[in-house]
């Protein structure tokens, strides 16, 4: 399932990501990962009309190089040059805690989403969850429950668990009343013996 937004640009290897402002206002920005480190960037257009060989000189105008179809051929500045610089990349990570979802993760888990959640019923396809997002992508549970809350998604509305679970617990319910009645008649037989 692909939304709307995003089917003028099919193909592309760019993508249109939904951000939503403190004051709750959503807006739609051109993004692409690098897909040589993940790193990602945002346009600041937002016009997304534009035909893609604009959106890709844009990019160009920032440092990007933004592939025609295949995103894998997408790179970020710092991935261009054929020699990397060693000691930046040797360069011990800062252990920092992220507060919420990367525009990279935004990416992955909106992909995801748009696969595998129904937006208009308010649910998952069956056998997904924001657990199971979170499981393959790598990425904490919050951030994907706050990327499918805070993008068009919206909140889950309608759990094919709980329905299934309540299945159940009628089930149940309905061995134990014939456990119960079996125990009856054997007491009854035993007294009556
Ligand atoms: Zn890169």
């Amino acid at each position: 399932m692909s939304r709307a937004t995003l089917t003028c640009h099919e193909g592309e290897a760019y993508r249109i990501t939904t951000l939503k402002s403190e004051g709750g206002a959503i807006e739609r920005r051109f993004a692409a990962l690098c897909g040589a480190c993940n790193e990602s960037t945002m346009l600041p257009e937002r016009d997304l009309t534009i035909p893609p060989i604009a959106v890709r000189q844009k990019f160009g105008r920032i440092g990007w190089i933004v592939a025609e179809r295949n995103a894998r051929h997408n790179r970020c500045p710092n991935c261009q040059g054929t020699k990397r610089d060693k000691t930046t990349m040797a360069a011990p990570l800062k252990p920092v805690q992220p507060t919420g979802p990367t525009i990279a993760q935004m990416f992955q888990v909106g992909s995801q989403l748009d696969d595998h959640f129904d937006e208009k019923a308010g649910r998952y396809e069956a056998g997904w969850t924001d657990e199971r997002i979170s499981t393959e992508l790598n990425i904490p549970r919050a951030f994907v429950a706050q990327v499918r809350e805070e993008g068009p998604w919206g909140k889950i509305r309608s759990f094919d668990d709980l329905d299934a679970l309540k299945a159940e617990a009628g089930t149940l319910k309905g061995m134990i009343a014939d456990f119960e009645k079996r125990v009856i008649d054997a007491e009854r037989k035993r007294v009556s013996a």
